[in-house]
């Protein structure tokens, strides 16, 4: 699979109606019976929290999937609605789902949202709507055993994910990087936007103290859940290979979290 050539300084490939992609989002969920909550509105658009209880409390374990928190990533919602239409999940899961955080974005195609502000740099004192909702609504919610904030990289040249893990858990990302070989080329290069990698893998050494502009995940290590990933599709190749890596990755994740002694 060759890259596309199409991002000249941003991503240049296709993209998506963001409203039909919502819809079809809210029929999966309904038809798999998952709960779901509006978090915010604005305009014609509604944030929605989506909600799977798990079927068995026995070995419960919990997990919060984000996506599309940049505009310019169409295959981050894509993915959310295949996992919803696949609806692999085990039964001790019980996964929390938030399928577009910027919808406003997608209707301008541009990582920001509406106001230019990059919300995936505004979860520690955040300015945003998006970040200010999705964050009141995360107090509202018990603590998370694993995290997946799904996401695309316009300038890679393959999939690649951050782990943040300091409690140094059972690590779930060598196994998601070999199911998301298959069907999307990889970044083996041994440095990734400036960060020692390996295998596809950026361990980055995390201070959130230190650090001002908060991604999610540093809230999400901070305050809710101590074991993460962050997906990063290579969005300079086709899209249905980018959202096929998201929806591999993530489904060996869910199921590496099921099987996880506590
Ligand atoms: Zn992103």
């Amino acid at each position: 699979m060759q890259k596309l050539g199409k991002n000249l300084g941003a991503y240049y490939g296709e993209t998506i109606d963001i409203r039909a992609v919502l819809r079809e989002i809210k029929i999966a969920a309904q038809t798999h019976q998952w709960e779901s909550e509006t978090i915010h509105n604005h305009g014609e658009f509604h944030w929605i929290a989506l909600h799977r209880p798990a079927r068995t409390q026995a070995s419960l374990k919990r997990i919060h999937i984000s996506a599309g928190t940049h505009g310019d990533e169409p295959a981050g919602p894509l993915a959310a609605l295949k996992l919803l239409q696949e609806n692999r999940w085990p039964d001790n899961v019980e996964v929390f789902l938030l399928p577009c955080l910027n919808p406003l974005g997608f209707t301008l195609n541009q990582r920001t949202n509406a106001e230019g502000i990059d919300v995936n740099r505004d979860y520690r004192d955040p300015k945003s709507a998006e970040a200010r909702t999705h964050i009141a609504w995360l107090q509202r919610q018990p603590r998370f055993d694993l995290y997946l904030c799904l996401h695309e990289d316009w300038e890679s040249n393959g999939f690649y994910l951050y782990e943040t893990n300091p409690d140094a858990r059972l690590s779930f990302a060598g196994e998601m990087i070999n199911a998301v070989a298959p069907v999307c080329p990889i970044d083996w290069s041994e440095n990734i936007e400036g960060r020692p990698a390996q295998g596809g893998i950026i361990r980055p050494n995390i201070s959130p103290h230190e650090r001002l502009d908060w991604p999610e995940a540093l809230y999400h290590i901070t305050h809710k859940s101590r074991q993460g990933y962050t997906l990063e599709a290579p969005s300079d190749f086709p899209l249905p290979a980018r959202v096929n890596a998201l929806v591999a990755a993530a489904t060996v994740a869910v199921d590496c979290l099921a099987k996880t002694k506590t």
